[in-house]
């Protein structure tokens, strides 16, 4: 029995069978069972921002683990409060914050928080994915994902993302809130309109609706800012987040501001782990490393784009930092990426013919070297099959 064998008879089959075992990482880089060293362009689904087995991530859970773990939410611990000041003075605008573990759990938050408007209509995104909870499942447009588990919460009403006439048209006095990612990462990085955002914060105020981005994959620093929305200039009223500010420990926000962040009140919805000193512990950490490397993720993923759009079968490329999408030429994408991975090199397929880039912010162009000079002969054996 090899450990896939018994990874196949011993877990529920939510997933695929993986095509490898890791055991190590560092950096930008993994290494499986065999030995067989890989560049990771996924980062976990774009979480280890700050790369694997990064050593001061690393330093700081153990030094908390041996001085404080979890309390629950009846005791404060001070990470818990400088993580909360941290991450809400980076929204600004009176902003406050719940903890959670995940981003499937700070979009449920987030959606009961909606319903404390008095008002149950929430207008979400066509190609959205908010996670795989009951709420966050309501909220995800995946057809497939969603038929085998209704009834769902309603009353969710899709439009087409990037198009602020058609959310114009189904937002209205009932709407509690419109929900959108501002750049769309499972659908394959669909960056929508420039002034997309500012439209749909100027519906939602028309309304007295609330503006929900969930910034779980793009924020925290995957586009060489904190918050993909910050580059439209706008404040939403409620922002979720969990991937990279956790750095691969489990850890997911919901923050509101305004008045968003006083519909919440004692007894409206709770946690055991969430906000505990452990996790709150890493997410401040991830906050002081990532700062300095803004510049550098904008400048290495504008560099990246660029070299990628010279590629051979590449018919467009689509991104903002290190959150990138390559629309290939064919719907080949799954058969690049399973050779890929045979030659060292981890690329994520999310769409036939979209390849998505989400690598760790701390990777180096001449990391990226290795996907540049591999691609040629990977996209030849793709289109062979
Ligand atoms: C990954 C993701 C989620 C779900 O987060 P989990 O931590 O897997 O529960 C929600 N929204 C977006 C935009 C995501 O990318």
């Amino acid at each position: 029995m090899t450990l896939l064998d018994t990874y196949e008879h011993t877990l529920i089959p939510t997933f695929a069978v993986p095509p490898r075992v890791m055991v190590k990482g560092e950096g930008a880089y993994l290494w499986d069972a065999d030995g067989t060293r890989y560049l990771d362009l996924l980062a976990g689904i774009a979480c280890v921002g700050l790369g694997h087995a990064n050593p001061l991530i690393a330093q700081v859970i153990a030094e908390q683990a041996a001085t404080l773990g979890h309390v629950s939410n009846l005791f404060a611990t001070p990470t818990q409060i400088h993580l909360a000041e941290r991450l809400t003075g980076l929204l600004g605008h009176r902003a406050r914050v719940f903890f959670t573990n995940s981003g499937t759990e700070a979009n449920e938050a987030g959606f009961k928080l909606t319903r404390l408007t008095g008002r149950t209509k929430v207008v979400a995104a066509e190609g959205s994915f908010h996670g795989r909870t009951m709420g966050a499942l309501a909220l995800t447009w995946t057809e497939k994902y969603r038929r085998p588990f209704e009834p769902l919460p309603g009353e969710v009403v899709f439009v087409p993302y990037g198009d602020a006439a058609a959310l114009e048209a189904a937002v209205d006095n009932e709407t509690a809130a419109i929900l959108l990612e501002p750049i769309q990462g499972e659908n394959g990085v669909i960056v929508p309109p420039d002034g997309y955002l500012q439209a749909a914060r100027a519906i939602a105020d028309k309304h007295g609706a609330l503006l929900w981005l969930d910034e779980v994959q793009s924020g925290m620093g995957r586009t060489g800012a904190w918050f993909a929305h910050t580059h439209e200039g706008i404040v939403p009223d409620i922002v979720t987040l969990a991937k990279a500010l956790g750095n691969g420990f489990p850890i997911g926000a919901v923050l509101a501001t305004g008045e968003a962040a006083t519909l919440f009140t004692p007894g409206s919805h709770g946690t055991t782990f969430g906000g505990n000193a452990l996790a709150c512990r890493v997410g401040l950490a991830v906050i002081e490393q990532m700062e300095p490397l803004l510049p550098q993720i904008r400048a290495t993923g504008e560099w990246l784009m660029g070299e990628l759009s010279a590629l051979a079968g590449v018919a467009s490329v689509r991104g903002r930092g290190l959150f990138i999408g390559v629309v290939l030429e064919d719907p080949v994408a799954q058969v690049l990426a399973a050779k890929a991975l045979d030659k060292g090199i981890i690329l994520n397929a999310p769409r036939p013919d979209v390849i998505r880039l989400v690598p760790p912010l701390i990777v180096t162009q001449q990391d990226l070297a290795l996907l540049l000079e591999a691609w040629p002969t990977l996209w030849k054996e793709a289109l062979h099959g």
